[in-house]
Formats: C-alpha cells, structure tokens, sequence
C-alpha cells in the first residue's frame, strides 16, 4: 500500500504536535511549510520541508511557499486512470489530508495604526489554495482547518485504518469552504471601506458607486455605518443631500411599493413612508375640487400632472403621520409634484428620474440638504435576500408574489359584484401591505390608502386603528372642516394639526385651547364655526362613506374586524384565508352585503 501523505501549514499552531504525532505513528507521511515543518521537527518527530517535493525554495519573503503543481497536483488529483498517469508522468505523490489554518487578517487590521501595507501581507495565498483545493477533492481529500477537529480526526483515522469515511471528509470541507467564505468577505469588506469611497465628486456618483458611508445607523449612536453591495453597483445615485439608514430602508421599499403599484394598474404611483411603513400611497386618479382642498393643493399654481395627483393623494390621506416623510414615484418627478413637496415638511424623495426644474425646486429644499435619490427603474434586486439579526444572518427568497386582479377572484359571499374602481383599490391596499410592517391592514378609496394599521400585534388593533385613520380622513371632507376660518398665514403643518384635533374629538383646555382658537378668527362668525362637531354631526356624516376597499395581510381571526371595517363604509374585503373562524367572517360579510374575497396570500413584512 502506498504511504499516505499529509501536508501541514498553519499559522495557529494549537494542538499541532499531538496532530503530527498521531498522524507519524499511523504510518502517515507528513510534509510542511517553513514554520510548521520547524516546529514539528524541533518535537523531535520526522517532517519533510515541502521544498524537497516542489524542488523550489519558499520565496517572495513567505508569499509563495506551497503554490506548486507538486502540491496542488496531488491534491486535486481524483482516483480516476487519467489522474493517476498524470501524477506518474509529472512524478508527483497523490496526498491525503492538508491541515491549515490562515494568516489572521481580521486581528491585524484591528489593529490600531494598522497601514494598507500591513494588511495586504496579512493576505494568505496559498492557505486558502490549500484549502479550496483540498475541500473541492473532499471525496477523496481530508481538509483539518480547526484545531478542535484533530483529536475526533486522529481517532477517526485511526478506527478506519486510514480512512475517515465520506461523511467526515464532507463536514471538514463544509468548514473550509465557510472559512475561506467568511476570510475573504473580512478582505472585500475592508478593502470596500479603504477604495470605495463615497466622498467621490457628484459625477462620479452616476452608476459608479459601490458603497455610501451614512451618517449613522437607526440611532446616532450607532456608528459606523454605510449601505453597499457586493456585486457591481449601487442601483441609486445621490443627486442631493445625505442619506441616513432608516432613509434608505424608506427608499428602498417605498420604491418597490411604486414600482409594482404602476405595473399592476398602469398609473403613475406615490408613496410616502414614515419609519418603513406607507403613511399613505396612492396612484394618479384626478382630484375634484373638494378633494383639491381636503389635500391642500387647491392653491397650487401648476395644473396637476396625474403624478402630482398620486403624490397629493398619498401624502394627504393622513397628513399626521406623513409629517417628515421619504417619498417615493414610480415616474421622474416633474415640476407639479416637486412644488407640492417644496411646501411639505419632508426628509427625502427616491424617484426614477427628475426634470430638471423639479431638482431645481427640490434641490433648494431644507437649505440644499433635501435628500434626492435617482435609482435606476431597470434594476432588479437578487431572488434571495439575507440580514443579519444578534449577529445570525436569516436567508429567504424575496417575497415576489405579484398581486394582480387575479388574487381576488376567489369571492366567497352571496354579493360577488366588484366593480373595476373596487378591484383597483383592493390591488393597491393589499400591494401597500407587501410593504408595510405586519401585523397590517389597509383601507383604500379612490385610489389611494385612506388609513393604514401597521405593525400591530392584535389583527383587531391593526382594523381599528386603519378604520379610525380612515374616519378621520373622510371626516376632513366635512363641509364644517372644510369652512374652518383659519387666520391667514398659519402654517400648513398648524392647520394639519388643528383639523386633526377638531375632527378626533380631543378635549383641549387651558393653554392648549388657547392656541388651538387663536388660529380661528375671532369673531362671532368664527367662533360659531369651531364649535366642536356633536357625535350625531359625525355619525351622519360617517353614513355617508360607502365602497370603501379593505385589504387584510393575514386572515382574520374573528368576525369583530369584518364589523368593524363595515364601520367605516368598508364594502369590499380581502383577506387570506385560513382561520377556524373563516365561515363566521363570511356570515358577518354577508350581513352587510360586502364582497369578500379569499386571496390565500399571506403577505407579512418585516
Ligand atoms: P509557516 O508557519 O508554515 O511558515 O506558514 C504557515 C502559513 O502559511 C499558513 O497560515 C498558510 O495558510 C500559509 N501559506 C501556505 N502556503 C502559502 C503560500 O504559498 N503563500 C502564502 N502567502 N501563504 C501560504
């Protein structure tokens, strides 16, 4: 039988004369690298220098030692006639197993004052030749490079007469693989922070950039942090501003939400987000006149593109939780829109292009520091998408279910009459909670979500809050809110705040009232006309909605949500189906005459 060979180059030397020992006593042929081969040899156990196999001298001060044919022919070599001839041809010995371990790159560059110089010779060559190449020819090749696996693999060695058997040799090259995964990300990741600079001049940024150092992380304690990616580009340029990290999470998913919102129904989309949630999205049906006011664009000088009406819709629906939002356009932003957005209180906006008197208008905003992102509409992102949560990286398959008219074509109630403008808000309410943290429900009507109830534990919390936003909207269309006598010149937020305060119902005194009535003018007129509105004035007033959409991202639990939503003029229904309570849902639907449809799509989003 043929000797055995193993060869050995490791930079931690732990546990590595116990290893030379067993292997040299089980008859095992051992070859190693300058440093390793030393110190085996000064313990007195027999070691040959892998020089004397690749009759080449270790040279370049370290950098080459085993890259040699002699080495890496012996290992790759399978058991097959045509390997073996060649090995014999060149004279070369098939071997058996490679211990290594690298050269500690991470340690290095912790260092303090630690120069690209130094890193760069902290960059292991042949080690992980070594290991790839031993861990590719796993069905033959046994790869150590752990210390804690010598003693099991002696043992192992030691039972089987020489072989460890398949499984181990499938484990121990899973661990090399891992190791020069995990090595090499370490190298790109520092070398990601060294060249790719975000401090590049504007033109550059076009396409070119593979990574941007952000401000901070979610919180300004967290530093350092930056968005990059792995593979070409970043699909966004920054035209203005600086984003932070809860900006881009805005960006990136309102974008998606936009992007599929006009493929799905055809219009130009808005979104406007707010802590990774839509606060509102809508698509570019036209404003009537009533509208124009509930929205605050009646005074607006630029006639309404149907994008502007998208964008005024989304940020009007609840004017309170928009209040600093990250917009995102499924279409480049036109001169309309940016003028609706000049005068909102607003951190950023992503869309696929801007003329150039939109970024004009958008680029004085917030004293030049209005972040303008242009993300490119032709990128697609990976199938797979990966985080990493208390340092374990959780891997999925992006949820890429497309939600067309053919989700809701399952209707489960007597009344099965869904007319387009129906369907089309169900399309985008159940498309806003693909985006929108779970658990969520939305209410959508003419085109645009009117409330939204997101990232609540109980299903009932998420209709009830989504069902009271949307009372609150439809209450903002009362012809006493609408002829509220503001004094001229409050702001657009303090009269916000001051509709939501009238139309909610919040009891105000001292102080607090105060300042709430001197908005108003103070004649008798006037006071008459804030008077607070009775509960009988809201309850005619609610009867009034009607064919309101409500979408569901998982089932509902108990028929309490269908009441519920009916509350608020809900007429159609969607939900995933699934729950015990199903029929009673239908039951409760069926008495007030909704058409529900069961989508068997769960669409929760973290
Ligand atoms: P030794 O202490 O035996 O001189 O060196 C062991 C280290 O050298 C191991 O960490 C191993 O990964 C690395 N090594 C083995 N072969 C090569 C090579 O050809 N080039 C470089 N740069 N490193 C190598």
């Amino acid at each position: 039988m043929v000797q055995p060979i193993a060869l050995l180059s490791v930079y931690d030397k732990a546990n590595l004369l116990d290893l030379a020992q067993g292997l040299s006593k089980a008859g095992v042929r051992l070859l190693g690298s300058g440093g390793t081969a030393k110190k085996i040899r000064e313990a007195g156990i027999v070691i040959e220098d892998v020089a004397d196999i690749t009759k080449a001298p270790e040279m370049l001060g370290g950098r080459v030692k085993t890259l040699h044919p002699a080495v890496h022919g012996g290992i790759l070599a399978r058991s097959i006639p045509s390997d073996e001839q060649d090995l014999n041809a060149q004279g070369i010995s098939p071997i058996s197993i490679v211990v290594c371990n690298l050269y500690p790159f991470t340690s290095t560059i912790s260092k303090p004052g630690c120069t690209i110089a130094d890193a760069v010779e902290e960059i292991d060559i042949g080690g992980v030749t070594l290991l790839r190449a031993a861990a590719k020819n796993h069905e033959r090749v046994s790869i150590l490079s752990d210390p804690a696996d010598y003693a099991e693999f002696l043992s192992a060695w030691e039972k089987g007469q020489g072989d460890v058997g398949q499984s181990l040799r499938s484990k121990l090259a899973l661990k090399a693989f891992e190791m020069t995964a995990t090595y090499d990300e370490t190298i790109s990741a520092y070398f990601r922070e060294q060249y790719a600079s975000a401090e590049l001049p504007k033109e550059k940024l076009a396409g070119s950039v593979q990574r941007i150092a952000l401000r901070y992380g979610a919180n300004p304690h967290q530093k350092p942090a930056e968005a990059f990616v792995t593979d070409g580009a970043l699909p966004f340029k920054v035209l203005c501003g600086s984003p932070g990290y809860i900006n881009l999470l805005d960006a990136l998913n309102s974008y998606s939400l936009v992007k599929e919102l006009k493929e799905a129904l055809s219009l130009p989309a808005a979104a406007s987000f707010k802590h990774v949630s839509p606060a509102g999205a809508a698509v570019g049906l036209a404003l009537d006149e009533t509208e124009k006011k509930v929205y605050g664009v009646d005074d607006l000088k630029e006639p309404l593109t149907p994008l502007a009406c998208a964008y005024a819709r989304a940020r009007g629906a609840d004017r309170m939780s928009s209040f600093g939002d990250f917009i995102a356009l499924s279409d480049p932003c036109d001169l309309a829109t940016a003028r609706i957005i000049s005068r909102e209180v607003s951190d950023g906006i992503i869309a696929p292009g801007y003329t150039p008197e939109a970024l004009d208008v958008l680029s004085k905003k917030k004293a030049g520091k209005y972040c303008v992102l242009e993300i490119d509409p032709a990128y697609t992102p990976s199938e797979i998408e990966t985080k990493q949560v208390y340092g374990i990286s959780l891997r999925q398959k992006r949820n890429n279910a497309k939600i067309d008219a053919q989700l809701f074509s399952n209707l489960v109630t007597v009344n099965k009459e869904l007319p387009n403008s129906a369907l089309t808000d169900l399309i985008l309410a159940t498309l806003a909670l693909k985006y929108t943290q779970s658990n969520s429900v939305a209410y959508a009507f003419h085109g645009a979500i009117i409330g939204i109830g997101a990232g609540q534990q109980s299903r009932i919390h998420c209709t009830r809050l989504a069902g009271s936003k949307a009372d609150i909207w439809w209450l903002r269309h009362h012809p006493r809110v609408l002829a509220l006598p503001f004094k001229k010149g409050v702001k657009r937020a303090d009269k916000a705040n001051a509709i939501d305060l009238f139309v909610s119902g919040e009891v105000l005194e001292g102080a607090e009232k105060d300042a709430w009535t001197a908005l108003f003018s103070e004649d008798e007129a006037g006071l008459a006309a804030i008077k607070e509105l009775t509960e009988e004035e809201k309850k005619d007033w609610g009867k009034k909605l009607d064919d309101v959409a409500c979408s569901s991202d998982a089932f509902f639990p108990f028929p309490d949500n269908v009441h519920r939503a009916r509350r608020s003029g809900v007429k159609y229904l969607a939900a995933p189906s699934g729950s015990v309570m199903d029929q009673e849902c239908i039951k409760a639907a069926d008495e007030h005459g909704i058409v529900f449809a069961h989508t068997s799509l769960r669409l929760f989003h973290h």
